[in-house]
């Protein structure tokens, strides 16, 4: 963990989140300043930087990260009417927090293409 990462501290329970699902390897939690009803976070509970820093030992990994987001947009009622998965990257990408997190966003018609 990386004292000073606001995400290693969400999953280490230091910063009060409302979270919706954490297991061994992953943390789930609203978003603190949300872009649409459904706005959720997934993080993986190790430190990785940002998806530049996946290694191929880490596909099982993004892969349960993207089934614990499907789970999250079932729980809040978005698989029929859709929902969109996010992981900004870099600068360019908008990346404001340097810990890998992928959005779920949902509950509204999601604009395209992303400004
Ligand atoms: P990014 O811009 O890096 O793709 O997304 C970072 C997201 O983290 C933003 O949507 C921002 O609102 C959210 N965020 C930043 N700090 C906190 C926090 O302390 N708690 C929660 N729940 N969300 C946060
Ligand atoms: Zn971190």
């Amino acid at each position: 963990m990386s004292a000073d990462c606001i995400f290693c501290r969400v999953a280490a329970g230091e910063i009060p989140s409302k979270i919706v699902h954490e297991d061994d390897d992953v943390v789930a939690f609203r978003d603190i300043d949300p872009k649409a009803p459904t706005h959720v976070l997934i993080i993986p509970r190790r430190h990785i930087g940002s998806v530049n820093e996946l290694e191929d030992g880490d596909a099982g990994l993004v892969g349960r990260i993207v089934l614990v987001a499907r789970r999250i947009a079932d729980m809040d009622r978005r698989t029929e009417t859709g929902y969109r998965l996010v992981m900004n990257t870099g600068n360019d990408g908008g990346q404001s927090v340097h810990h890998m997190h992928m959005h779920v966003l949902g509950g509204r018609k999601l604009g395209w293409p992303p400004g």
